[in-house]
């Protein structure tokens, strides 16, 4: 199944169908967490069938996980991006980092970069959406933790500041169209992934060149934090990253899961004096 924001509500999409998922959640829950937590019940064949249906209308969806308690990164995880990047250390060394949650953003949203004179990329990324709570969880039942996958670009601004800064502008994490469950993906260690600036494209490769494929990101991550329901990884991304500008529109294709697609915008303010210097200060 699909989980998908429709106007801020959590549905699951079948075609251009909404199927809506949370009346009797509680005021003030996360829906979106708490429709992830009770996806069993919620999307049992006597739920779906009573619950409310409304046509999408090529109306844009909105994040499908819009606040994530925590997203987690995986740097340098493919071994063509170590390469471009002439990364000497993997997650192995450099360890994850975290981007604000902050920075989500869905189908409907754009990424307004904030800084006109520094680099900032694109990033295609698998991302995996946590459905069980995780604590030091080995790779053998780490899938078991995962909801579902989605479309996920790691915009990154580049330079020497730590990743965090770097990646956490609001608009930074591009999620979507939709989440689709653990359970439609017969393989998620071996799905196409390609991603577009514009008509270019950048970035075509496998899952399975993952150096740190996903249930042993799960494994490491959770050796350190606890995974909790609707936390993000963002994976990491293969070779082809460049640079994005206004008016750009980023594409991201993943098999067996969908297409994100999103506009690059300006942020329209200048950010802190500090930010601009780069390496330079
Ligand atoms: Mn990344």
């Amino acid at each position: 199944m699909r989980l998908a924001n429709l106007d801020g509500q959590p549905v699951v999409v079948d075609g251009d169908t909404a199927i809506a998922l949370d009346d009797r959640v509680p005021p003030g829950a996360d829906r979106f967490r708490t429709v992830i937590e009770q996806w069993p019940e919620r999307t049992s064949p006597a739920a779906l069938d009573a619950a409310p249906r409304r046509p999408i209308g090529g109306r844009a969806l909105g994040p499908p996980m819009p606040r994530p308690g925590k997203i987690i990164g995986a740097p340098v995880n493919y071994r063509d991006h170590q390469r471009e990047m002439q990364a000497e250390h993997t997650i192995a060394g450099l360890g994850f980092f975290l981007k604000s949650p902050t920075s989500i953003v869905g189908p409907d949203g754009a990424v307004p970069l904030p800084f006109a004179g520094r680099r900032t990329d694109q990033e295609a990324e698998l991302g995996v959406v946590i459905g069980r709570a995780a604590t030091d969880v080995s790779s053998v039942d780490a899938l078991d933790h995962v909801f579902g996958y989605t479309c996920l670009v790691d915009v990154t601004v580049r330079g020497p500041e730590e990743r965090s800064t770097r990646k956490s502008f609001p608009g930074f994490t591009p999620i979507g169209p939709w989440i689709t469950t653990a359970d439609e993906l017969e393989d998620p260690t071996d799905l196409s992934i390609r991603g577009w600036v514009n008509d270019e494209l950048r970035q075509d490769a496998s899952t399975a060149d993952m150096i740190y494929p996903v249930a042993e990101l799960i494994e490491l991550v959770s050796s350190v934090v606890t995974l909790e329901p609707g936390d993000l990884i963002a994976t990491g991304t293969p070779a082809g990253v460049g640079p994005i500008v206004p008016g750009d529109v980023i594409r991201v294709a993943i098999e067996g899961i969908g297409e994100l697609e999103i506009p690059v915008v300006s942020a329209g303010r200048d950010p802190h004096p500090l930010w601009l210097r780069g390496d330079t200060g």
